[in-house]
């Protein structure tokens, strides 16, 4: 099937457009440096950039696609969960558009989106997707999600899930700390690159026994943060210079070893042989590092999809819909909204309820 799809859960205005299973368009407009001069990303301002990017992503992505928006079989929209006011542009732009063109429409779970990015086949010469069951990783500014994926349409499990910072947001904040501007991931992972990674030894939230009960599969970022604030800290009150990238390092170090070890553990718990990597902190190169030497390790199979479908974008929405509409799904009804707290085993919204034959 030929799948639009609309993402705009957070900063990005994503349309991407797909058949099945193969990448036709894929346009992403970013309000990131809008958001910068505020440290993070401000809800209003994210609404309002995609009121203004939308249109033109729609007319880039079909024409970079090549198709006619009449020969499409369905708009797919991502319902939440995200930023309930930019959420809302993406829903109503898509139930526009749906009806506008008579076509079904599927609401979709952003973060299972991010699961089905791993279906797309770029070109011929890309590898065979992943199989089922699989565990997945989801690393962003706004999430950091432990999955058990049994089936992308049917049976979505959340595992875990941070109890306070997403490991993006760590990211940024350490890097307002270390004096650098927002977003702060990509310069943390560039100073880190000459820094010794076990210069300090900063905690490792949830990952005590004490915390293996009810945590086993929970993130914690906060406490991590607060020991690099404390740290250099106490560094500028002795007049001391700060080794910005032995901290860096040390600090990435301790976010890639808190994400692995919990993701690797759950495959294991699980008897899953298959870990999938997913949001935009995979842009991370030694979480990517890290993630090939532990899996190798343990016997696993790695799957990082593209970058490009890594971070927030419509092709993976468009993907999920196209899988809802190959397995039978029936389309969602118009009365869905946006919904900020969408819940991740709740892959499709409003389901038109399967009529049976008589
Ligand atoms: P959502 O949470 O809805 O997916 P988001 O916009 O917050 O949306 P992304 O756009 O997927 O998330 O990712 C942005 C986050 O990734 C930022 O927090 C940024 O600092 C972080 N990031 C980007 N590159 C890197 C990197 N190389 N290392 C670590 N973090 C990074
Ligand atoms: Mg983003
Ligand atoms: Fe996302």
């Amino acid at each position: 099937p030929l799948v639009l799809g609309i993402e705009t859960s957070c900063d990005e205005t994503g349309i991407g457009i797909v058949r099945g299973t193969t990448l036709l368009a894929n346009v992403i407009a970013s309000s990131m440096d809008e958001h910068a001069r505020y440290g993070g990303v401000v809800p209003e301002v994210a609404a309002r950039a995609h009121l203004e990017e939308l249109v033109p992503a729609i007319e880039a992505a079909v024409a970079e696609s090549g198709i006619r928006l009449e020969d499409l079989d369905a708009i797919a929209v991502t319902s939440g969960p995200g930023l309930a006011g930019a959420l809302m542009v993406g829903v109503g732009a898509a139930k526009a558009l749906a009806l506008a063109l008579g076509k079904p429409i599927y609401a979709v779970n952003h973060l299972v989106g991010h699961v089905g990015a791993d279906v797309l086949r770029l070109g011929e010469s890309d590898t065979v997707p992943l199989e089922y069951p699989t565990i997945a990783l989801l690393v962003s500014g706004g999430h950091t999600s432990l999955l058990l994926v049994r089936d992308l349409t049917s049976d979505v499990e959340l595992l875990g899930e941070t109890i306070d910072d997403a490991a993006g947001e760590a990211f940024d904040k350490v890097a307002r700390i270390l004096g650098m501007p927002y977003p702060g991931g990509p310069r943390i992972d560039a100073a880190a690159a000459t820094g010794d990674p076990r210069a300090i030894r900063f905690p490792r939230g949830l990952s005590r026994p004490k915390d293996m009960d009810e945590h086993r599969y929970d993130f914690s970022f906060s406490g991590l943060k607060t020991s690099v604030a404390r740290w250099v800290e106490h560094r500028e009150d002795a007049g001391e210079p700060v080794p910005v990238s032995d901290v860096a390092a040390s600090f990435r170090e301790a976010v890639v070893d808190i994400l692995l070890t919990k993701a690797v553990a759950a495959c294991a718990d699980y008897g899953v042989p298959r870990l999938l990597l997913g949001g935009g902190v995979i842009a991370n190169a030694r979480l990517r590092q890290v993630a090939i030497e532990r899996t190798d390790a343990a016997g696993l199979t790695l799957r990082i999809p593209p970058l490009s479908l890594c971070t927030d974008n419509g092709a993976m929405i468009a993907a999920l819909g196209a899988q809802l509409i190959m397995n039978g799904h029936e389309p969602s009804t118009l009365d869905f909204g946006a919904d900020s707290t969408l819940p991740v085993e709740q892959i499709q919204v409003a389901p038109a309820p399967v009529v049976p034959a008589v």
